[in-house]
Formats: C-alpha cells, structure tokens, sequence
C-alpha cells in the first residue's frame, strides 16, 4: 500500500530569517534545500506565525518586561519576544525565495492574542486547533515531514504534537535551523523528539529512502 507523505514546512516567514525582528542564525540557509525536497511529496502544507499586533507574546506588549523574560499566559510559561510575524506585514511573508506554488495549503498559527502558538496543531495551552490535523487526516496522510523554523521551538513543538497525533513523525535536521539560547539546546530538542519517535533525517536520506523523483 502506498503510504502517504506530507511535507511540513514551519515558519519559513522574513522575520525569522536574516534581517528580520526575530532571526534564527543562518535561518535562510534551509530554502535552498527546502524547495529541492518538495518534489518528493504529493501534498505540500505550510504555517505561518500569524499575530495580531497586540499578540502577548510581543515584549512591547508588557510594560516593564525586557526580551526574553518570562511570563504566564493561560497558565503556560511564555517568553517575551520582539513584535514578529504580525499579521499581513512584510516581516510574516515567506522568505522570498521560498518556493510557493505546490503549497496545497496554508494554516496560520498564533492568531489569539492571549496565548502562543509554537506548534504547527494546537496552541501551547491545546485548547485550539489550526486545523492543520484534520486537513492531514482529510488527504490520509500518514507520514509528515517537517522542516523550517525554529528547530528548539516551533519544529520541536509541531513534531511532538504530530507524533502524538499518531503520524509517523520525520524532521529534516539539514532543512531546520534553531535559535539556541542556551547551548545544546537544539541537541536537547533532537533529544526530546526522539523520545517520542520521531526521526531525525538529512535531506539527502530522502533520495535513499526511495521516493519517486519529480516528473
Ligand atoms: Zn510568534
């Protein structure tokens, strides 16, 4: 039976890469092998962090609070970052040279403005989905391949959600980059995502894995 693969890429948006409010080191690095991938997946699916400008996750948004500080949001740690990827600026557009025309959809993450959303399903509190499981289970997809941006947060986040979900769980290491506060901690994400299953492969595994090639 053939099984069913999804390509997931998360967060591919301008301020996360070079020169954007939040940018991931050498976040624009990924594209490259983002777009020569895709050609190994029938069905295309990206996020977008999505945020309303008085999003609470925004440092602007809590008076006397610096970046990186941390607070409590519906009972959940979150911490403060730069105003980012707010809702139809040029900071939450894809990167430009990300390769678009084979998305088969796009879901938005982030969009309530009291809580977060790190993970490409569910807001961090899981109280609400994007939709994205139930467009994953439409197609009958049983496989999903993430790639994009950050590996320690919103990579990391959408891979346990997913393996929870039952899919079977890949994360392109090559194709994701990560933001490392601390050191080791994109270590410790792989870490994390392993325990629970997921995989962590090279894009170039894709091509040993036997995937039919682009017509
Ligand atoms: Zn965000």
């Amino acid at each position: 039976m053939l099984i069913k693969k999804a390509l997931l890429l998360v967060d591919i948006q301008n301020d996360f890469c070079t020169g954007g409010s939040l940018a991931v080191p050498c976040a624009d690095e990924i594209v490259t092998a983002v777009n020569q991938i895709q050609c190994h997946f029938d069905c295309i699916v990206a996020t977008q962090d999505w945020h309303p400008a008085n999003h609470a996750s925004f440092v602007t948004n809590h008076p006397g609070y610096n970046l990186n500080d941390t607070v409590v949001l519906e009972s959940i740690p979150q911490i403060l970052w730069p105003v980012h990827c707010v809702q139809n600026t040029v900071g939450a557009e894809f990167h430009p040279l990300l390769e678009k025309k084979h998305f088969s959809a796009v879901f938005h993450k982030g969009i309530d403005p009291l809580i977060d959303s790190y993970s490409a399903f569910f807001d961090n509190a899981h109280q609400r989905s994007t939709g994205l499981a139930d467009y994953l289970h439409q197609q009958e997809i049983q496989e999903v391949y993430i790639v994009g941006l950050a590996t320690d947060y919103c990579v990391k986040y959408s891979a346990l959600d997913a393996a929870q979900l039952g899919f079977k769980v890949y994360v392109i290491e090559d194709a994701c980059r990560g933001i490392e506060f601390n050191p080791g901690d994109i270590a410790k994400a792989c870490e994390e995502m392993r325990a629970v299953g997921v995989e962590i492969i090279q894009s170039r595994d894709l091509m040993r894995r036997g995937f039919p090639l682009a017509s």
